[in-house]
């Protein structure tokens, strides 16, 4: 089999803002097309039109190759050595950042395109399941622009996540800092009592975690607050700082009352090395797209497991993502959870359109998918409403 044309689509929702702190209302989706008709579909996290643009390009050298040329006319069932022929071939502009999340667009599509060409859901390709069931974490969000409809708004989502069945929910809980919601600026005690009115809202049984979103400086500012939240059995806490302070992060896994989790935004498996080994975070949250795709996310299941700590991925894109990360997740022993936007508990329309799950969701937990390849079905009444680029 032979790859013989990749298409880049940019799909941006009507409803989009770029004042939210949400990369669902966007994406980049890739068609990799095969002379035996096989079409795989992958997608990755960042700024969509960076990403075609980076698979679309011609090359200038050796160095700096067209990702599209070196796919061209290759076989995509030999996925690892496609994706050291990228990885090198793109070196200079990529190796890091947005070439790898490409690649990890075109690695997920590979997968795909493999599933369906052998008949088997791309969890067994990878080795198989050694889960029976994932749990799922809802993912917040909070609305409003005053503390109270912030809090309010996480605690009505709490309960409707509760009411649907989820066992785990994420709260954002940012209302100073880089990202804060709405231009909001509220104070560090404010932040404890949102976190204590959603702690409430979902009772004992419900695992919470909690995503602050870098916004401390330090982890000396981190520890002053959060050395008081032990009460609220909170899972993790995610990105207390900022990613780049390493020493930061290693303060934080040893003085503080949860664990820290952190990654989202790393490329390759040798970042997540130096997170874990310098940072010492106790969840890596890899997202699949963006760390250069499943066949790199493997390589982070190797590191994490080498260290004995834990793996949470980063999801916040469509079903494509989504689905990917499940079968991730089904394949990795260290999954214990992975980021799920609710479609009944979002406004992202790109979430709920572009693509049906390739899984069932039922009872709180997803199910073993039995479709082949990644298992999605493309909406291409969405695909061509929602393009731009
Ligand atoms: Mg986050």
């Amino acid at each position: 089999m032979r790859i013989t044309e990749i298409k880049t689509y940019v799909l941006v929702a009507d409803n989009a803002d770029v004042s939210l702190t949400s990369s669902a209302q966007d994406t980049i989706l890739v068609e990799i097309y095969t002379d035996d008709g096989i079409i795989g579909y992958g997608e990755t996290d960042t700024n969509p039109w960076v990403a075609k643009a980076l698979i679309d390009s011609p090359g200038t050298h050796t160095m700096d190759q067209s990702m599209k040329d070196i796919l061209i006319g290759k076989n995509p069932l030999d996925i690892s050595k496609r994706w050291e022929e990228l990885y090198i071939g793109t070196a200079m502009t990529g190796r890091r950042g947005a070439g790898v999340n490409a690649i990890g667009a075109i690695d997920m599509a590979l997968w795909d395109i493999k599933g369906k060409y052998e008949g088997e859901p791309v969890y067994k390709l990878m080795g198989g399941n050694v889960h029976d069931t994932i749990t799922p974490y809802a993912s917040l969000q909070p609305l409003g622009s005053s503390f109270e409809e912030y809090r309010d708004s996480l605690v009505e989502w709490a309960e409707r996540a509760k009411n649907l069945g989820f066992k785990a929910v994420k709260s954002e809980v940012t209302m100073n800092g880089p990202y804060t919601h709405n231009g909001m600026n509220e104070n560090d005690d404010k932040h404890t009592l949102v976190i204590e009115s959603v702690r409430k809202a979902l009772g004992p049984e419900v695992k919470l975690m909690v995503d602050v979103q870098y916004k401390w400086k330090t982890a000396e500012d981190a520890l002053r607050t959060v050395k008081d939240w032990g009460e609220f059995d909170i899972y993790f806490l995610e990105t207390p700082v900022w990613t780049d302070n390493l020493e930061d992060y290693a303060r934080m896994h040893e003085e503080a009352p949860m664990k820290i989790a952190a990654g989202e935004w790393l490329t390759t498996s040798h970042e997540f090395k130096d997170l874990i080994e310098k940072g010492k975070v106790d969840v890596a949250q890899p997202d699949i797209g963006r760390v250069g795709g499943l066949t790199e996310a493997k390589k982070v299941s190797k590191i994490v497991d080498k260290y004995e700590r834990i793996i949470v991925p980063h999801c916040w894109k469509t079903s494509i993502s989504i689905s990917a990360t499940a079968h991730f997740a089904f394949n990795t022993p260290s999954c214990k959870f992975i980021e799920y936007l609710p479609p009944q508990l979002c406004h992202e329309t790109l979430r709920k359109e572009l693509a049906n799950e390739g899984f069932e969701f039922k009872n709180g937990l997803i199910q073993l998918p039995t479709k082949s390849g990644l298992g999605v079905e493309l909406n291409n009444e969405a695909v061509k409403k929602y393009t731009v680029g």
